[in-house]
């Protein structure tokens, strides 16, 4: 999981791939309708981009004393302009006031180090500890490396503790301090895709747009998250999960005693999401749903056991944490 700064730049990434791709829809009739289908997209991948943003800020502050990783986080989204395509640039710009590369705050979650500065949904990000952030020049194409450089600014301020700011909210500039907290350092991306699919691969956390849609709740979402980022905690290094198959850099490796991952990795998970908060006990209804939607979760595969046998041994788990919890005892896996 990320610092969510770094979170929030790939997220806002990977919609605007989706939206690029949106937007090349060819055909006469479709364009008078392709300006609403892109505002409709537009609006379901960024309420997407926030349920992951503001779950993964949580999960990861809540279990930063677990992660390997650690750095210093806002806990926000970020996306910019200029990293979406020509069509929709317009559309972004006045949804999100957005101005060429500079980052602007795409989601600051509850409890993060950003909301609690005061920083809203819509701020523009223009300097940061006095030194100006690059508007970058006018781009015939989407591109994210004039956002990545401002990122790598404001990352280097916040590695530095207190940061302070200058924003443009409704045009009106503003100036305010984030006090950054301490959060696992992973990057959590959201990927464009119809497959149901979730991963990790030792630096980041990704899931798919539609296996976050699947899920109907932050609970679900968390266990989804939190078993992606035991793969973290347990140091399990390029693996990949659901759909993920063969792309480990030494397949035969990981698929030694990949069973015994997977099991870890639900187990542990379970206690991440319960560690912040979330509601575990609906972790088997959400596995045997998942399995019944899903053939490759649902029968035993190479690397997991079969989604009824994942939902029984969730059920063991959260006696676990039950017992933990009702003994006083620190919910440690
Ligand atoms: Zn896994």
């Amino acid at each position: 999981m990320p610092s969510s700064r770094l979170l929030s730049a790939t997220v806002a990434l990977a919609a605007a791939a989706a939206l690029i791709a949106c937007g090349q829809a060819p055909g006469g009739s479709v364009a008078t309708t392709a300006p609403d289908a892109a505002s409709q997209r537009l609006t379901t991948l960024t309420s997407l981009d926030m349920r992951v943003a503001r779950v993964a800020q949580r999960l990861s502050e809540a279990n930063v004393e677990l992660c390997p990783a650690v750095r210093l986080a806002a806990g926000w989204a970020l996306h910019s302009a200029s990293q979406y395509s020509n069509e929709l640039r317009p559309l972004v710009q006045s949804r999100f006031g957005l101005d060429g590369d500079l980052p602007g705050v795409l989601s600051a979650p509850p409890g993060s180090a950003a909301e609690e500065a005061g920083i809203r949904e819509g701020d523009l990000i223009i300097a940061v500890n006095g030194t100006a952030l690059d508007p970058g020049p006018a781009r015939a194409r989407p591109a994210f490396e004039g956002l990545a450089a401002n990122i790598a600014v404001v990352d280097r301020g916040l590695a530095g503790g207190a940061t302070r700011l200058d924003i443009r909210r409704n045009g009106q500039p503003l100036s305010m301090t984030v006090q950054p907290h301490r959060a696992c350092g992973y990057e959590v991306q959201l990927n464009p895709s119809d497959e149901l699919n979730a991963r990790a691969d030792g630096r980041r956390l990704f899931i798919s747009t539609a296996l976050a849609g699947f899920t109907r709740s932050d609970d679900e979402l968390a266990l989804i998250l939190g078993h992606e980022l035991a793969h973290h905690v347990l140091r399990h290094r390029t693996w990949s999960d659901v759909g993920g198959a063969g792309r480990e850099a030494n397949e035969a490796a990981a698929v030694s005693g990949a069973g015994d991952k997977e099991t870890q990795a639900d187990r542990v998970g379970l206690f991440l999401a319960a560690r912040a908060g979330y509601d575990t006990a609906i972790a088997p209804a959400f596995w045997r749903r998942f399995g019944a939607a899903n053939w490759r979760v649902r029968y035993p595969q190479l690397r997991h056991a079969s989604a009824e046998a994942r939902a029984r041994a969730l059920e063991q788990v959260q006696v676990e944490i039950d017992a933990k919890r009702a003994a006083g005892a620190p919910l440690l896996p």
